[in-house]
């Protein structure tokens, strides 16, 4: 009788697709064929000589494990024996089917199986998961707020290859909520101080890092690495960015959450069968309307939490159990410890991942998102929507120099008593009441953290009719850097 070799497992039978054998029943079949090819027999079977999860046999085209007797059903010279290696579980795993089908997944360790024991006494994860962890790749885009509870959460649960983008460096105002960042990581990069927890925790990982910003230019590149992505960003340049990437490179699942003050959210966006976040979302709000967390502030607790959905999320996937997120957009609000879920359907009219898409390929989000590039002007002076975007040197020499200048400070209370550079203050908030403090015939500069609000306020004072207002770039942030380090950073 003939048993038929599926492709990824012909390389251990001699490159052969069908292999001659003589038995009585499938179980003495598939010991002649394991004997004959010995190294077959360990993509077969477990330690124990139990058939492997995601192998089925088929006798011509019954299951096997439908079949009187299963293996000791009988067969007949005529007969015929398929082995098709399916994704366990009947839920598909999220790790690349070669990786699976091929019987690839790596072995435990005996430290393996003293770290991971909870998981493997448990019915749904047991070896078999186990070893789909450590096979699995997972990228996480960002090491702040969720990226941090995300990726420790991931390495102690044993997935195998964690990827960390970010480009940024620890701020004292981080450990707030970023928790694996430590004080001592001050001025760090994030990716390096990220990493090195990482590997405290569990030294077997394999931490990829990526000192950069995700790009069009790059994400692609970045992303063919990995079987998930996990979306920890806070702006919604890259949250498209991530979204598009991710359904473009052939529907790798997009674990998105994002927090705000009290109240986050989480999904799964980009599966094949699911909406994305374009389907959620065709169109970014426009800048300024949502302020970000570094203006809006967020609850130091609330990444954690949505970052471990997130962690759970990705677990589910690579597991290929229970019921994920996928089409269902769970609403977190802390303040009320409510949670929510919204259900989410792809949209057949989504530019992204609809019948009839348009967009093909990574586009400027930028653009998308309405920040508009620096415009030039005659006197090299950078322009924001009209605005003048002065350098912190140039506010400097000005003020060194004796000019007449009005620095105007948005900010909130609080942070000008953390660090001021001798503004006037006036909270953005009450710049509509109370801008008649405010002289319309000097040259003003506005400046708050890191130059976004005060460009509202700029823009702002420009409609109502002030003539000579100017932005401070980067804000007091800049400040410190470029002009007087003593002005705490925050
Ligand atoms: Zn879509």
């Amino acid at each position: 009788m003939k048993i038929h070799i599926p492709t990824p497992l012909r390389v251990y039978a001699g490159k052969q697709d069908v292999v001659d054998v003589h038995a009585n029943t499938v179980g003495g079949a598939l010991e002649q064929l394991t004997s004959a090819h010995p190294e077959l027999k360990k993509h077969l079977y477990t330690e124990q000589g139990k058939l492997r999860s995601f192998v089925n046999v088929y006798l011509n085209d019954e299951d096997v494990r439908y079949l009187e007797g299963h293996e000791n059903a009988p067969v007949k010279e005529s007969d015929s024996i398929s082995i098709i290696p399916s994704i366990a579980g009947g839920s598909a795993s999220a790790i690349s089917p070669e990786a699976l089908a091929e019987g690839q997944l790596p072995e435990l360790t005996t430290d393996d199986l003293i770290r991971y024991s909870r998981h493997l006494i448990l019915p749904d994860v047991g070896e078999e998961g186990q070893r789909k962890l450590k096979a699995a790749r997972v990228l996480c885009v960002g090491t702040g707020g969720l990226g941090a509870p995300l990726s420790y959460y991931l390495a102690a649960a044993g997935v195998g290859t964690i990827g960390l983008v970010d480009f940024d460096v620890v701020d004292l105002s981080n450990l707030q909520r970023q928790i694996i960042h430590s004080t001592p990581d001050v001025g760090r990069l994030k990716i390096d101080s990220a990493a090195e927890k990482l590997k405290a925790l569990n030294p077997y990982l394999n931490v990829v890092k990526y000192n950069t910003m995700l790009t069009s230019a790059n994400a692609l590149e970045i992303f063919k690495d990995f079987d998930i992505i996990a979306d920890g960003t806070d702006n919604f340049q890259t949250r498209y960015l991530v979204n598009d990437a991710c359904v473009l490179s052939g529907y790798k699942p997009n674990v998105y959450g994002s927090i705000f003050r009290f109240e986050g959210q989480a999904s799964v966006f980009a599966t094949e069968e699911g909406p994305c976040y374009r389907c959620l979302y065709p169109e970014p709000p426009p800048p300024g309307l949502v302020p970000s967390c570094a203006e809006g502030g967020v609850l130091g607790i609330l990444p954690g939490l949505v970052g471990v959905i997130q962690a759970t999320e990705a677990i589910k996937l690579i597991l290929g159990k229970g019921d994920s997120l996928i089409g269902r957009l769970l609403l977190v609000d802390s303040l009320s410890m409510r949670f929510r879920e919204l259900k989410l359907r792809k949209n057949p009219d989504c530019p992204l991942c609809g019948t009839h898409p348009t967009v093909t390929k990574l586009i400027d989000y930028d653009q998308f998102c309405g920040i508009s590039p620096v415009e030039k002007t005659s006197m090299e002076v950078p322009l924001k929507n009209g605005i003048p975007q002065i350098t912190p040197e140039e506010l400097k020499r000005r003020k060194d120099a004796g000019e007449n200048v009005f620095v105007l400070d948005v900010r909130e209370p609080y942070e000008y008593k953390i660090a001021n550079i001798g503004g006037y203050l006036l909270p953005l908030g009450e710049l509509p009441v109370r801008a008649a403090e405010v002289d319309r015939d000097q040259k003003i500069v506005v400046h708050c953290k890191m130059g976004g609000r005060s460009q509202q306020a700029a823009e702002f004072l420009k409609q109502a009719g002030y003539q000579h207002v100017e932005n401070l770039a980067g804000g007091i942030t800049a400040w410190s850097d470029k002009v007087d380090p003593s002005v705490p950073k925050y």
